[in-house]
């Protein structure tokens, strides 16, 4: 069970900002989208994705998005930021995270994968080697596979709180 535990948990993308991810030592950052960075309803990026995303451009770290949703969405969505994408991922294989790395030129040491779903994101990082940044879902009205996901997750985030207090 341990494996599913977080690295690092945010209420927000944005707080995993640059300064930090290279306090950490991150050179690299593979993204989840939906309800990551966006609700599934939002087609294109906002500002603060963009202006977040910039900002650790300029920092020299490499970014990638790796999404288990669908080709036109993901391509969609990346029109205005050009990044690597791997989307129909099937996390939390790491088949598509390794290939992120790949592209980024970074090693797993060096990388961290943000999402909002335990058993899809913070599983695939595991499997790939890679640390673990959590986010909360953007839009909480979710289907019922992913509410009953949800509720099983509830004693992993219970254990990561755990940790920190030790
Ligand atoms: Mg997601």
């Amino acid at each position: 069970m341990l494996k599913f535990v977080p690295d690092y948990c945010f209420n927000r993308f944005d707080e995993a900002d640059a300064e930090f991810l290279l306090s950490i030592g991150v050179r690299g950052i593979i993204l989840d989208v939906d309800n990551t960075l966006e609700p599934y309803e939002n087609a294109l990026p906002g500002e603060h994705v963009k202006a977040w995303i910039s900002s650790l451009r300029e920092a020299g770290i490499s970014l990638s998005i790796v999404s288990n949703n669908n080709g036109e969405r993901i391509n969609l969505f990346n029109s205005e930021l050009g990044l690597p994408v791997f989307y129909r991922a099937k996390k939390p294989f790491k088949k598509n995270l390794l290939r992120a790395m790949e592209k980024m030129g970074t090693s797993p040491e060096e990388t961290v994968a943000m999402g909002d779903q335990i058993f899809t994101d913070v599983w695939a990082a595991r499997n790939a080697g890679v640390r673990a940044i959590l986010v909360p879902p953007i839009n909480d009205r979710r289907d019922l596979l992913t509410r009953f996901k949800r509720l099983l997750e509830r004693p992993i985030l219970k254990k990561y709180r755990k940790q920190k207090e030790e």
